[in-house]
């Protein structure tokens, strides 16, 4: 395998990319493959963390548009993002890759809780580790979790896998004719509002200056061209 671009990486992985073809739920054949090609980055020097999103399960901006408290839906969220993880978690030890759980909000039971040191420490033994339970607070998002934890591990870049190949002027599903960008500044994100991640997240990254990736999931093997610095995707920095 090509030599790799960053030794330690954040993977964003949302509820949707989870969903595979389905509209709700959990694509058990989709999240093997998505494991497997993990797999491949972790048989290499590549430390790999990965922020999983619930959205393919519940969102608490959903629940309040119903009636529901904001933050009591939020919370709901966060489980969400737990029931991935902890999914992900038996991909990857299926394929007998040590994989740790840590979550944000404490469920001893079931995972680890969040620890900083540790997580790192996991990383060092070639562990992936997997954050669960978003930052632990209402109104943030798993985008915002990512930025966070890039930065409190200290990260290369975060990498964040999507259903669309990369960064569009555009929506590229309703206009043929959306032109997609090879690279992008934090600040053209925000001020244009493109669908990168949400402001807070590129403002936690632009602060930290921790890159982001965006590219597609679909095609196989994108996570290991990322790593080994093919140039898929759009680059922000
Ligand atoms: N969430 C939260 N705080 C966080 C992270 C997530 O409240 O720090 C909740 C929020 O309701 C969000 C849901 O968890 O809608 C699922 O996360 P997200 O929407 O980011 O998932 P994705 O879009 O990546 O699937």
């Amino acid at each position: 395998m090509a030599e790799a671009e960053f030794s330690r990486v954040i993977i964003k992985l949302s509820g949707e990319v989870l969903s595979g073809n389905q509209e709700y739920g959990i694509d058990p054949e989709f999240i093997n493959s998505v494991a497997q090609e993990i797999k491949e980055v972790n048989e290499t020097e590549v430390e790999v963390a990965i922020v999983v999103g619930g959205g393919n399960i519940f969102r608490g901006v959903a629940g309040s548009a119903k009636g529901m408290d904001r933050g009591t839906a939020d919370y709901m969220g966060m489980l969400a993002t737990v029931i991935n993880a902890l999914a992900l978690q038996d991909a990857l030890e299926k394929l007998e890759i040590e994989t740790r759980v840590q979550t944000a909000i404490a469920m001893r039971e079931v995972a680890e809780p969040y620890i900083r040191r540790r997580a790192i420490r996991h990383l060092e033994k070639g562990r992936i580790v997997i954050f669960g339970a978003g930052t632990g607070n209402p109104f943030f998002s798993t985008d915002t979790t990512a930025a966070l934890r890039a930065a409190e591990i200290d990260a290369d870049a975060i990498l964040m896998a999507k259903n669309v190949d990369g960064v569009y002027d555009s929506d590229p599903v309703e206009n043929p004719d959306a032109v997609k960008f090879k690279e992008l500044n934090y600040i053209d994100v925000i001020n244009r509002g493109l669908g990168v991640m949400d402001s807070t997240a590129v403002s936690l990254c632009m602060d930290n200056e921790i890159p982001i990736i965006v590219f597609g999931l679909k095609e196989m093997e994108n996570i290991k061209k990322v790593v080994t610095g093919k140039e898929i995707g759009t680059f922000v920095r």
